[in-house]
């Protein structure tokens, strides 16, 4: 096989050759078709999150068809087109996962964070945190629905029923769940940076109905905001344009320090909440969102060898939608 391997956070991937890797009982192999980039990948190749697994393979948006099976794995067969999300195995046992937050679990492992990734021709996951897909999905199209399509939903839900949503940060995240906010009837607000005008047409074409930078003042007051930018000057930014009662939700692993502000904007019962990783049933219940909506994502493919270019455009904020590596 071969992988884009990280052997120490700052480096740039190195193309490696390794040998086949055996899933071990309760594991299954997957020939990857394609793996999404996602910003946590960002993170894990910054050093911004602590403690991973080095050498490491990133990436945990990845679509493909199983190719090799170990014992125990349940109806998980060869040649099944499934998909591999960023929770990669949780204890069952800790007071998290007993009480159905298995997404908080004390014990966990994390795709492309904790265990090998999809960056990658095979990669072997947890039986158990394999989501099926249909038979008949496109690849490149379906990767970003394991991360920024599966958390995005997380966040969505935790973001409560507001009719007036707000958007900060018009990336891979935000292009998939507006579509499911407008199936919804919500009304989307979208922020960009300011003055990205490609960005901010980008979400009146996915049917925001209003979209500017993130300074400025939406014309209505939000019923509720999701953060996916790791910016933390927009946490009071957001709290400013939510109305009384409203939530600000953070979808991401990382931000940048929030600055002090003044009570006020918090007061009349605003929240703050941040969203970690996801559950199997969030999992299961997005899966049957995804063609109820008619979701259609914006990928932009890369060759796996480019792994590195698709990281630095996603850095500097200049891609639409999605990068997807391709074996
Ligand atoms: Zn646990
Ligand atoms: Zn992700």
């Amino acid at each position: 096989m071969y992988a884009m391997v990280l052997e120490r956070c700052g480096e740039k991937l190195k193309m490696l050759e390794r040998p086949d890797p055996a899933p071990a009982d309760g594991e299954v192999r997957v020939k990857v078709a394609a793996c999404g980039v996602c910003r946590t990948d960002l993170h894990v190749v910054d050093g911004e999150l602590s403690d991973p697994k080095l050498p490491i393979v990133p990436g945990h948006e990845i679509v493909g068809r199983i190719d090799a099976l170990g014992r125990g794995v349940g109806t998980l067969k060869i040649g099944m087109r499934v998909g591999i999300p960023w929770l990669g195995k949780t204890c069952g046992h800790c007071p998290y996962c007993l009480s159905g937050r298995e997404n908080l679990c004390d014990h966990p492992l994390f795709t492309g964070y904790t265990r090998d990734g999809g960056y990658a021709t095979h990669v072997v996951a947890d039986a158990r945190y394999v989501f099926p897909l249909p038979e008949s999905g496109n690849d490149v199209a379906d990767a970003p629905l394991l991360c920024a399509g599966l958390i995005g939903w997380r966040s969505l839900q935790m973001a409560g029923a507001g009719r007036r949503i707000g958007f900060y940060g018009f990336g891979a995240a935000a292009h998939i769940i507006a579509q499911v906010a407008r199936w919804q009837g919500r009304e989307i607000y979208a922020f960009t940076r300011g003055g990205d005008a490609a960005a901010q047409a980008f979400a009146k074409k996915l049917g925001a109905v209003w979209a500017g930078g993130s300074d400025e003042t939406p014309p209505e007051q939000l019923d509720c905001a999701i953060i996916y930018a790791p910016v933390g000057p927009l946490v009071p930014a957001a709290l400013r344009a939510v109305k009384k009662g409203g939530r600000v939700i953070c979808a991401g692993i990382h931000m940048s320090d929030i600055p002090s502000f003044p009570y006020s904007i918090l007061w009349e019962e605003r929240e703050v909440k941040s969203v970690a990783n996801l559950t199997r049933k969030d999992g299961e219940e997005f899966f049957a969102v995804v063609p109820q909506a008619g979701i259609v994502t914006q990928t932009l493919p890369y060759p796996l060898g480019q792994a590195n270019e698709a990281l630095s455009d996603l850095r500097s904020g200049k891609l639409q939608g999605a990068a997807v590596l391709v074996p």
